[in-house]
């Protein structure tokens, strides 16, 4: 038995038919954990999706109704690149109450992973990019509201950058100073352009500002989404980068992260769309890099004794069963950091 949860509900299953999203990936990841031994059946907590009150600590009454009433225009219909149905509104309600159990359990046993989250392009007022619901923000809200945390930090590996997390947090954002040289990389800074390479917003530090939260992405900078709000710290990775140098960057961010912000809990998005046969991701990493990348994170938030809450975002392998693998493998890494 693990030392940790892992939440999960068969209802995870998003409905949305023929998809390039593999809805069906949460249920073989699971079904994968337990075929090969790495958890067994009580290892697993069954969510209950949030309530309205959780999700509007983050989205607009206006955008809840017309989610509820399914009355989302045309427009909004194609932004969110998924079919709308009242199933699927139910999905991501439990999906956030997943994120919710999931933050609860990094409180009591130092780490919890859901099987499923992630949705980080969901804005307050509108879902984009197969997110409807950002289940991360409400998690975070909620364990605010309820006094379990007062700080968090974001850690968003999913090739794309997390757009909506960038603009929920942008409020309570505590400018990052900006990173130090890429003295921790490999990667040759005359190939980063301009607009590329490290932002980060110049500003004082706020060590530990009530309701702060510090958002980190890593993504990949030619790619969805074409508009990027800030993050506190973004890293807008060339085409192409390996394992190597991909995993420099993040240990760069993580300390210099970390240097000027003490969360309460970090939020990993453990996307495995930086996998080089991932089709919608223009990054090389391997899935032996995915793992790597996985136990750094874990690592360093272990070293910190800080709790963490891991949700899986994006995975788009041409073959379905590497996603599974890169998946099946956060959690293989969290118990090699955190015991068995
Ligand atoms: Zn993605």
């Amino acid at each position: 038995m693990l030392l940790f949860k892992l939440i999960y509900s068969d209802a995870y299953y998003l409905p949305i038919g023929a998809h390039v999203f593999p809805a069906e990936k949460y249920r073989l990841i699971h079904d994968r954990l337990l075929t090969n031994g790495v958890a067994d059946a009580k290892d697993f907590l069954e969510p209950k999706p949030a309530s309205d009150q959780d999700i509007l600590l983050v989205h607009t009454p206006e955008y809840v109704k017309k989610l509820k009433t399914g009355t989302l225009s045309a427009r909004e219909q194609m932004e969110l690149e998924i079919p709308y149905s009242r199933e699927l509104v139910e999905a991501f309600w439990l999906a956030a109450g997943g994120s919710i159990l999931a933050a609860r359990q990094a409180l009591i046993d130092g780490v919890g992973v859901s099987i499923g989250g992630g949705f980080h392009h969901a804005f307050p007022d509108h879902g984009e990019g197969f997110c409807m619901i950002h289940d991360v923000a409400v998690a975070i809200r909620r364990m605010q509201r309820d006094d379990k945390i007062r700080t968090a930090m974001t850690v968003d590996c999913d090739v794309h950058q997390g757009n909506g997390t960038a603009a929920i947090f942008a409020g309570t954002r505590t400018a990052s100073a900006p990173l130090p040289s890429a003295a921790a990389s490999t990667l040759d800074s005359s190939s980063l352009g301009s607009s590329q390479g490290c932002s980060a917003l110049p500003g004082k530090i706020h060590r530990t500002q009530d309701g702060a939260v510090f958002t980190i992405s890593l993504h990949q900078h030619n790619n969805y989404p074409l508009w990027k709000p800030p993050s506190s710290i973004d890293i807008d990775l060339p085409d192409g980068i390996g394992d190597d140098d991909y995993l420099a960057w993040l240990d760069n961010a993580l300390s210099s992260g970390l240097r000027q912000f003490e969360p309460d809990l970090i939020c990993y998005l453990a996307g495995a769309d930086p996998y080089r046969e991932d089709q919608l991701g223009g990054l090389s990493l391997t899935i032996e890099g995915l793992k790597r990348r996985d136990e750094l994170v874990f690592r360093v938030a272990r070293a910190r004794n800080i709790p963490v809450m891991v949700t899986y975002a994006g995975g788009y392998a041409k073959n379905v069963e590497d996603t599974v693998t890169i998946h099946c493998n956060t959690v293989i890494a969290v118990r090699k950091v955190f015991g068995a």
